[in-house]
């Protein structure tokens, strides 16, 4: 057992406990709603967390980059979702995922690759399942529900020789967007229903779509009701973050992860902190700030991960700066934070922050750092 002290900063720390109960949380809710759990990787990264986050099911993941899907391959979680779209450039590594075992699914919405993608298959002697990705309403990528192209998707695939037809696949990004409980239930239910919705279409037509997924951490801790999904794909909720909580998916004690920061500098004139961890260390992103005040690019803890009382958040980020600031322009207490202070900040969005660390320092209730989890990097 290390001490938090030991550690260099930034680094990341992750609250065991605190991780192990929003898994729980979340296995149990999908239990209740008749669905399976295939968590989405892309925000934790690691097996030791995708084994807690899939407690009791047979465990599907679902990842975002095919470093991922090699990553959980070897450490035993052969039944992978890559849910971003495919390309036949990338084909000769998921190949090479299926030559070791890996029961892999992969998305499309586009109607003139399938082609490309079907010689591809030819050319490596593979063939690979797939999922139509639908857009319920999020406009990043995907098919209308009810658009004819969903058909004419589903004929291409199922007869292009080494691709078959398996379902579909939808992500409520547009629940990022909502500002009430009742505005995630909504668009939890856009989300089934498109889903459901261009399945039926599919099955209507005599195509096969046995797979309807869906999901997000907002519109799965929302949803009313799930009938007709088969899985659910939330990620984020692993860990939580200052977003997670505007949007209240979250509360400020069920925030499993931080960046544990020190504070190297004083500037008196200009009443700040200096802390060392910035822009690199946190990511810039700022979602919480359109919901909460105060927020900038993080807000700080102590190292118990209890809010400071003098509500101190990084108002400014350089590269390797963290400029610390007290709501109001008030000047923060420097005699309380001398050089070498730990503080712990949260993030806005952990996806992005946890992406600058090789892995996680897991610390138990008392504080003590029982573990080092490493994460899988890269593309
Ligand atoms: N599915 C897809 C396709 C996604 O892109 C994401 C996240 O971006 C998720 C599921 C997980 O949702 P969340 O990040 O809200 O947990």
């Amino acid at each position: 057992v290390a001490r938090i002290e030991d550690l260099s900063t930034p680094c990341l720390l992750l609250r065991r406990q605190v991780l192990a109960a929003n898994c729980a949380r979340m296995a149990t809710r999908m239990d209740g709603l008749g669905v399976a759990l295939r968590p989405h990787m892309k925000t934790a990264k690691s097996a030791a967390v995708a084994a807690l986050a899939t407690r009791g099911q047979d465990r599907p993941i679902t990842v975002s980059t095919l470093a991922e899907a090699a990553y959980f391959l070897d450490a035993g979680f052969d039944d992978i979702t890559y849910a971003v779209g495919i390309i036949p450039q990338k084909l000769a590594a998921a190949a090479e995922l299926q030559g070791r075992g890996a029961r892999l699914t992969m998305i499309t919405d586009n109607l003139e690759g399938v082609t490309a993608l079907s010689e591809e298959a030819a050319r490596l002697g593979a063939s690979f399942d797939f999922l139509i990705e639908i857009d319920c309403g999020a406009g990043r990528a995907g098919l209308p529900p009810a658009s004819p192209a969903v058909l004419e998707l589903g004929r291409r695939l199922q007869d292009a020789p080494g691709l078959s037809l398996k379902g579909v696949l939808t992500h409520a990004g547009h629940s990022y967007g909502c500002r009430s409980s009742e505005e995630v239930v909504a668009v939890a239910e856009e989300e089934r229903s498109g889903a459901v919705q261009a399945a039926e279409a599919l099955r209507a037509a005599g195509l096969p779509a046995p797979v309807v997924s869906v999901g997000s951490t907002p519109t799965a801790l929302h949803a009313a009701r799930l009938h007709g999904v088969t899985e659910m794909r939330p990620g984020v909720y692993m860990l939580g973050d200052l977003d997670q909580m505007a949007l209240g998916s979250c509360s400020l004690e069920e925030i499993a992860a931080g960046v544990l920061a020190r504070v190297i500098g004083h500037n008196r004139q200009a009443g700040h902190l200096l802390i060392d961890a910035g822009g690199l260390a946190l990511s810039k992103d700022l979602s919480a700030n359109r919901f909460l005040d105060n927020v900038g690019y993080g807000r700080l803890c102590d190292r118990s991960f209890t809010p400071l009382t003098e509500r101190l958040y990084l108002a400014e980020a350089h590269q390797e700066h963290g400029m610390v600031k007290a709501p109001g322009g008030a000047p923060p207490p420097f005699e309380r934070y001398p050089l070498g202070s730990e503080v712990v900040v949260l993030p806005n969005h952990i996806c992005m922050t946890a992406a600058a660390y090789d892995g996680y320092h897991v610390v138990n209730g008392a504080g003590e750092v029982e573990d080092f989890w490493p994460r899988a990097t890269g593309w």
